[in-house]
């Protein structure tokens, strides 16, 4: 194996990508590049009952808008693919061969009844989770029980069969993993594992380690999940002789409410779980890959922000907690704040007229609506929510907010109309923020109330709502005949 490194992000095509398999992605990626490696993509896709036929798209899609680039992949491939194990088969045959051969698989025919006889059997016998292992292999259909010409027979005839493992009945395996330290499990609790279907496919675990192997790939990264699956990887590469490559499993990704952050837990605390609903819901990419940079790892000071150049920089496998890392939503609308404020108000106002299906929207004056994106941009999450909160720049308000009405009080009338009458005066040029609140001031002054007591009533007339952003500015922006036709159907409709 060479000194270079080589990482592979290997995702089963069955779904949209979760923003679990993201943040695999993103440590594999920062680990290679921070290392000047490379980082490659395989698609796992030997579950064709799990295929799901968007899926693929949808993970190169994903890796795009995250920035993640691909050194070898299906699209893009380099010398060892191929890079989908759907298009591998004859090397997995190739190697269950030789693994027969050597004596560490064997052939097994035994039928889904057999298999249930066997289970059922050893359940009555006091047994709660029975295996197809050292002692029950004895007493079933394989090439370790049958005489050689029956099983030539039986492979001629092409009965089905499977490849089995021969897992060693008593011995600890161990291994050393990058972010747990030293791992070992027993032998006694592993089946022997099937590494060729019956279909022909290989299982995940023949498919993985004959790809890592084949792939060069020197670091294996992945989620927690995988980690019970290690000790059969460890035992094939042992059966091969092969060197295995360096282990790291990651921290699991935790619900705010505990436990693993499933789909349904997901769903139901409002945290969009796939990469997918992040783009669709106009998520800045920049946040959804720093904030997840930091759900299990941390550069070991106090910073936060980082782009993903910094991140590659700064990305080492011992800042990668052990501990479930806490999915925190609040803090990932904050990274969205921080990278939206970032963008000039023109790019942003850009984006608006792209993402918007509102042809008003499109239409208006560039430069008005940049105006209007810096009036917003500091007060809202998301680049959508500006659309949202500052409809008021581009229609007249249709209804007046509920909550802000409470507002309007019996002497709120008099008080616009006589704001009214002051601004009515004021020539185009001089419709200005600061003049319209000197305005503002002359009309409490002389009727000395406070200053809320204008400034709301004002606001419900202008905007419809009961906050917004600065009042005086977005008066200005808007302009002396639509504030005007604005109060005054407000007063008309309004009025006590
Ligand atoms: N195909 C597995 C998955 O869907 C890959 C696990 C691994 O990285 O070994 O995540």
């Amino acid at each position: 194996m060479s000194n270079s490194v080589r990482v592979r992000f290997a995702p089963s095509p069955t779904g949209y990508l979760h923003i679990g398999g993201l943040r695999t992605a993103l440590y594999n990626y920062l680990f290679a590049k921070h290392h000047n490696g490379d980082f490659i993509l395989r698609i796992e896709d030997t579950d064709q009952s799990r295929y799901v036929e968007e899926a693929e798209e949808d993970i190169l899609k994903s890796l795009a808008w995250s920035g993640i680039e691909i050194d070898e992949g299906p699209e893009n491939p380099g010398d060892l693919g191929p890079y989908r194990q759907s298009e591998r088969k004859d090397i997995y045959h190739k190697y269950a061969d030789q693994l027969i051969e050597s004596g560490h698989a064997y052939y097994a025919f035994d039928t889904t009844d057999e298999l249930g006889q066997m289970r059922e059997r050893l359940q009555k016998s006091g047994n709660p989770s029975p295996k197809y292992d050292a002692i029950t292999r004895q007493s079933m259909k394989n090439s370790l029980t049958l005489p050689s010409e029956e099983v030539e027979k039986r492979l001629d005839a092409g009965e089905e069969y499977v490849v089995r493992l021969k897992v060693p009945r008593r011995e600890t395996v161990r291994f050393e993993d990058l972010i747990r330290g030293h791992v070992s499990f027993e032998t006694k609790g592993l089946d022997d594992q099937v590494l060729l279907k019956s279909d022909g496919m290989p299982t995940y675990h023949l498919a993985n380690v004959v790809d890592d192997h084949e792939m060069q790939i020197s670091h294996v990264i992945r989620g927690e999940e995988w980690l019970s699956s290690t000790p059969k990887h460890v035992l094939l590469y042992q059966a091969f002789g092969w060197e295995m490559p360096e282990m790291a499993h990651l921290p699991l990704i935790m619900s705010p409410s505990g436990g693993k952050l499933s789909k349904r837990k997901a769903e139901s605390e409002g945290i969009p779980i796939n990469t997918k609903d992040y783009i669709e819901q106009h998520y800045e990419a920049d946040a959804l890959v720093n904030f997840l940079a930091y759900l299990g790892w941390s550069p070991g000071d106090d910073s936060e922000i980082h782009s993903l150049q910094e991140l590659i920089q700064l990305f080492t496998m011992d800042r990668v907690s052990k501990g479930g890392a806490v999915f925190n939503h609040k803090k990932l609308l904050w990274y969205n704040e921080h990278y939206l404020r970032e963008q000039p108000d023109k790019v942003i106002a850009s984006r608006l007229k792209e993402i918007t299906e509102r042809d008003q929207i499109k239409e208006v004056d560039d430069n008005y609506l940049e105006k209007a994106v810096g009036l917003l941009k500091d007060r809202v999450s998301k680049i959508d929510e500006i659309l949202e909160m500052g409809s008021f720049f581009f229609e007249d308000p249709k209804e007046y907010d509920e909550n802000a009405l409470k507002k309007w009080k019996a002497d709120s009338a008099e008080l616009v109309s006589l704001y009214k009458s002051e601004i009515e005066e004021l020539s185009d040029e001089e419709f200005k923020a600061a003049t319209l609140k000197t305005s503002l001031e002359s009309v409490i002054n002389k009727k000395e109330v406070g200053f809320g007591k204008l400034m709301m009533p004002l606001r419900i007339a202008v905007t419809g709502q009961g906050f917004g952003p600065d009042l005086f500015a977005s008066m200005e922006l808007l302009g002396k005949e639509t504030v005007l036709r604005r109060i005054v159907t407000a007063l008309d409709e309004l009025e006590q």
